[in-house]
């Protein structure tokens, strides 16, 4: 079987069968990773060689902090506005899809004004603004943006940068939830990166984030205190007890990720390759198609709808019964969704392009 889930998604078979290995007995501790205290050696020891690999993958700066947080991308949308709004001004979002509107929708619930400084709504969601489009508020405190659309398959194809009408460069904020560890990424372009696990990085409950060390004095004093970057960087993500095992989950695949794939980069060239494959197909198809500009298709969700929406159901029931499995689209959209994040081989994708070129010979 493949899964196509959009998230909680596939983990690497090799990561799967590591942790059954050692799931009852951790390499010879006589205990679960699961049953030990946070504070022990054993652990401690796990949680630091899982951010070591993590900086060691996205090549992390010594002025960044890695934080691994409970909860979901979405106490972020609140949390991101707590820690960086400490000395007034506004939140700035560029506006691409469902994700990013979830997040404007938490700011302005929180503190009100909340400025789109460009949207990709004119266009449908087909296309991400450009540069010259991201028109900042003069109180601009940081420019939010979410690098990829796990909904709409909308992904920025460059890093934006946030300027001020006064020419004031403010801090990059970026909800990198589906789309981390895709490939490489310049860290140093960013003030704040985030993301949920339950995609690329591991199991759900654990969020990651990386903050440059000079935004930790930007907080709300009112901000609620498990939601503060400078005290989870200073009691090392252990402030309380923290998801100990989708943090250790997450370091396993951070080990696949460098010495079985070999590296963000040789990560990224399979996922170029797969996402091809399957656009490809697609556009030379008469029966399927998606909308996205070439620019903008998302390597990690690939939406497409069939001509004809009655052949919906038998598409995924039949889709199913091949083995290939969560093919349905977002519930708030419809039609079809192939998420391709790094834990879908190759022969996931290649299966899913011989289906979909039968089935459209049989019913198209
Ligand atoms: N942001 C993006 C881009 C997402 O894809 C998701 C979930 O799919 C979220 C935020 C919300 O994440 P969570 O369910 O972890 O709160």
């Amino acid at each position: 079987h493949f899964n196509f889930c959009a998230g909680p998604a596939a983990l690497p078979t090799a990561v799967l069968e590591r942790a059954r290995d050692e799931m009852l007995d951790y390499r010879g501790h006589g205990l679960s990773v699961m049953e030990m205290s946070h504070r022990s050696a054993e652990y401690v020891a796990i949680a630091e060689k899982a951010e070591a690999d993590l900086r060691e993958l996205l090549a992390i700066p010594a002025n960044y902090r890695v934080l691994f947080t409970q909860g979901g991308a979405t106490q972020q949308f609140a949390a991101v506005p707590f820690n960086l709004l400490g000395s007034g001004g506004t939140a700035n979002f560029v506006d691409t899809g469902i994700w990013s509107r979830k997040a404007i929708a938490e700011s302005r619930h929180l503190f009100g004004d909340a400025r789109v400084a460009a949207s990709s709504e004119a266009s449908g969601n087909t296309r991400v603004p450009q540069q010259g489009e991201i028109e900042l508020s003069h109180d601009a405190s940081y420019l939010h943006v979410t690098a990829n659309e796990t909904i709409g398959g909308l992904a920025f194809d460059y890093t934006p940068r946030g300027v001020r009408p006064d020419g004031v460069e403010v801090p990059l904020v970026c909800d990198m939830s589906s789309s981390i560890l895709s490939g490489p990424l310049d860290v140093s372009r960013y003030g704040v990166i985030y993301a949920g696990a339950q995609k690329n990085i591991g199991p759900a409950g654990l969020v990651v984030v990386i903050v440059r060390d000079d935004l930790l004095e930007r907080a709300r004093p009112d901000m609620p205190t498990l939601f503060g970057y400078k005290t989870l960087a200073e009691g090392g993500s252990m402030v309380n007890t923290p998801a100990t095992y989708s943090w250790y989950l997450a370091g396993l695949v951070f080990e696949w990720l460098r010495h079985d794939i070999g590296g963000l980069p040789a990560m990224e060239a399979i996922n170029a390759r797969k996402a091809a494959k399957l656009y490809a197909a697609i556009d030379g198809s008469e029966l399927y198609s998606n909308p996205i500009a070439p620019a903008n298709r998302s390597r990690m969700n690939v939406p497409f709808v069939l001509a004809d929406e009655r052949l919906d159901k038998p598409f995924l029931a039949e889709a199913e019964q091949a083995g290939l499995l969560n093919l349905k689209g977002h519930r708030s959209v419809g039609g079809m969704r192939a998420s391709l994040y790094n834990a879908v081989p190759e022969a996931a994708v290649d299966a899913l392009i011989d289906f979909m070129a039968d089935f459209e010979n049989r019913k198209g």
